[in-house]
């Protein structure tokens, strides 16, 4: 199914996770471990499972091979992510004409992170480029990233939305965003690409927190905020990590009760490949 009918559908919100292939799996039991996990949270009926693309396309035989058991076993529609930024044309045209035919519908379409020393290719400079070819390419429906805090490198949340907007324009069917603690930037931000026109689903991505080191390091890179409260919470229970995962679990259900109340239409689910934290919201949320 294409995007675009998933985000049409009737029944909502629409449910979606993302996984990663697993590193250093020589004997292929984490990748068993994945789809035991994924198996576990079909019960939630999710219509999309999105899986992610390493920087400098270094694990794209596993992304490809994870993509097409998702989508015979599973039964669900998967949505590889790609980034353009250390990969050329040829690549890319070849990376596209082989996950068409295994009839994938969908793409996320990213830059990726800069790497920090050689290996960037300019052919593609940023996401925009990248929707641009597929749109102009193949028949795949395009999602894109947006950041409810700005992108970590943007000089301004302005700036940001302005190449938002860009890049939505070129084709996407879907935004999917990152990860966020204060559900009020989600609402702003959704607002803002409202007044400039951004007409695309904005679905926001759900990040059960399990530990405080885990996150105070994911926020930093990623640049998301905190709230204080959170924060001091999560650092004074830092040692007992049932406590930390059955906070995180209470927090994201607030969130996406929240989120529900304001009729968004989706929730993606970060699941860092693990089923527990996100069964449980679901249970308590549906
Ligand atoms: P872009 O849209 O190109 O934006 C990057 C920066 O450039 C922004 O600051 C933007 O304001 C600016 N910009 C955009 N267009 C222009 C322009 N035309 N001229 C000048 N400046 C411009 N990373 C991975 O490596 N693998 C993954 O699988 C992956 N999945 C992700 C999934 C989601 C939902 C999200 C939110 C992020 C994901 N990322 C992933 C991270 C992402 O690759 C990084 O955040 C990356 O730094 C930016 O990618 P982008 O596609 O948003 O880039």
């Amino acid at each position: 199914m294409k995007l675009k009918d998933i985000y049409n559908q009737k029944k909502t919100p629409v449910i979606s996770y993302e996984v990663f292939p697993p590193k250093d799996d020589t004997d292929g039991q984490k990748l068993e471990n994945l789809f035991e996990e994924l198996t576990k949270l079909l019960v939630f009926k999710p219509s999309l499972i999105s899986v992610t693309y390493g920087a400098g396309g270094s694990n794209r035989n596993e992304s490809v091979e994870i993509i097409k058991r998702i989508k015979e076993e599973l039964k669900v529609t998967p949505m590889p992510h790609f980034t353009c930024v250390s990969t050329s044309t040829k690549n890319i045209s070849e990376y596209l004409k082989t996950i068409e035919s295994f009839e994938v519908k969908n793409i996320l379409a990213l830059r990726g992170d800069m790497p920090k020393e050689g290996n960037v290719c300019h052919d593609f400079k940023h996401a925009d480029e990248l929707v641009q070819y597929i749109k102009d390419n193949t028949n795949l429906s395009v999602a894109i990233a947006g950041y409810p805090e700005g992108h970590k490198e943007c000089e301004s949340f302005e700036k940001d939305l302005y190449y938002l907007k860009q890049k939505a324009d070129k084709g996407a069917d879907v935004i999917y965003t990152q990860m966020f603690f204060n559900t009020e930037h989600y609402f702003s931000f959704v607002e803002k690409c409202r007044k400039l026109k951004i007409t695309q689903p904005i679905i926001p991505g759900i990040l059960p927190v399990s530990s405080y080191n885990q996150i105070l390091k994911m926020a930093d890179m990623c640049k998301v905020e905190i709230p204080s409260k959170m924060k001091e919470t999560l650092e004074k229970h830092q040692e007992d990590k049932d406590y930390t995962k059955k906070y995180g679990i209470e927090y994201a259900s607030q969130q996406c009760n929240e989120l529900l109340k304001n009729d968004v239409k989706g929730l993606h689910f970060y699941t860092l490949n693990k089923s527990h934290a996100v069964s449980e919201i679901l249970k308590n949320i549906l």
